[in-house]
């Protein structure tokens, strides 16, 4: 490496370091390869395991915008690139396109991939290379905080500081009405401690950790996941309708019962409510979770939301523990 590339490798690295959340590195990390020459798209992934060729829906893309499509056109190239790489930044080549390889697979997970499109010159790549270590070892460090442990979804610590991102992103682009929204859905497991009762607390976890995954699968890849609580979920879908917001979670729910689980049939309530970007965090999860009760109260396996509550439904936590 040159001086000039080492002196610049040391600044960048500082400059990562000084980022306290997963988003703020990534988004740091992404905007300083789109400013290198010759990039044309820089694309961050979340990769949960099960990812296999057979199993595609568990890759998750890191959100520029809330706004943005859920569609993805790398998905091909991923899984191909996957399995042949180790970890590290190696170049790649599919159909013509040239792409820098930049996968953070050990110490982390879900395993971390940024795709850099573009022919990247040697002494950028070096630099590329440099900043890969402090990178993992920053996300690493993260995940700890922000993460939960045993399905390595979003923790709860995790789901205030996301929200105010999201209200401020509304805020900014004016209080007016949209079409598409982000939604806050509680999912609650049913009868759970029933689960841990029959088959002890090792098998509730597997049930956990599974349930994780069929959200992986169910939700788009653009959506948020967050493990809330003991059996307790929260998903916020982005960029969405509200037939669209109504159809994805009564999909799930239905996912939830039709899954063969090793303790038998589960069944899943939930509660939901638009983000309204005049709303604080804990507004908006309070009106899910009314939502939520009315579920439960209501024969449990199905979903609520929260504006069709009327106004005088007494305010009640289905959080009893
Ligand atoms: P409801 O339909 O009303 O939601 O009933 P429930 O049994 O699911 O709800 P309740 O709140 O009464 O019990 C939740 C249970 O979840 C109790 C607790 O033992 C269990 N639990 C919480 N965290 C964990 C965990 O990390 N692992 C396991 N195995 N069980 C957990
Ligand atoms: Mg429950
Ligand atoms: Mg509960």
């Amino acid at each position: 490496m040159s001086r000039e590339a080492l002196q610049k490798a040391f600044q960048l690295s500082s400059m990562l370091l000084v980022h306290k959340t997963y988003l703020s590195l990534t988004h740091a990390i992404i905007h300083y390869f789109k400013s290198l020459n010759g990039v044309e798209d820089v694309v961050a992934y979340e990769i949960f395991e099960g990812a296999t060729a057979q199993d595609a829906d568990s890759i998750r893309r890191f959100p520029i915008s809330l706004d943005e499509d859920f569609r993805d056109n790398n998905s091909e190239l991923l899984l191909n690139c996957i399995t042949q790489s180790q970890g590290g930044v190696t170049r790649c080549e599919v159909e013509g396109i040239k792409w820098l390889f930049f996968d953070v697979a050990e110490k982390v997970k879900p395993r971390r991939i940024i795709l850099i499109q573009g022919q990247v010159n040697e002494e950028d790549q070096t630099i590329v290379e440099g900043l890969y270590l402090v990178y993992s070892n920053q996300v690493a460090l993260l995940d700890s905080k922000e993460r939960d442990a045993l399905t390595h979804l979003l923790n709860r610590q995790t789901l205030e500081l996301t929200l105010n991102e999201i209200i401020t992103f509304y805020r900014g682009k004016g209080l007016s009405r949209q079409l598409k929204n982000s939604w806050l859905a509680i999912l609650d497991i049913d009868f759970f401690k029933k689960v841990n009762d029959e088959f002890g607390h090792l098998y509730g976890d597997e049930v956990l950790l599974l349930f994780a995954q069929l959200m992986e699968k169910v939700f788009r890849n653009t959506d948020f996941l967050f493990r809330y609580g003991g059996e307790e979920f929260i998903v916020i879908l982005n960029n969405c309708d509200a037939d669209g917001a109504h159809e994805v979670l009564e999909r799930f729910r239905v996912a939830v019962e039709q899954y063969p689980f090793p303790s038998g049939r589960v069944t899943v309530s939930t509660g939901y409510n638009v983000v309204d970007a005049t709303d604080s965090p804990a507004v908006l999860i309070e009106a899910a979770d009314r939502a939520l009760y009315y579920a439960k109260s209501n024969g449990r396996n199905r979903i609520k939301d929260a504006m069709s509550l009327e106004a005088t439904t007494p305010v009640l936590s289905a959080n009893k523990n």
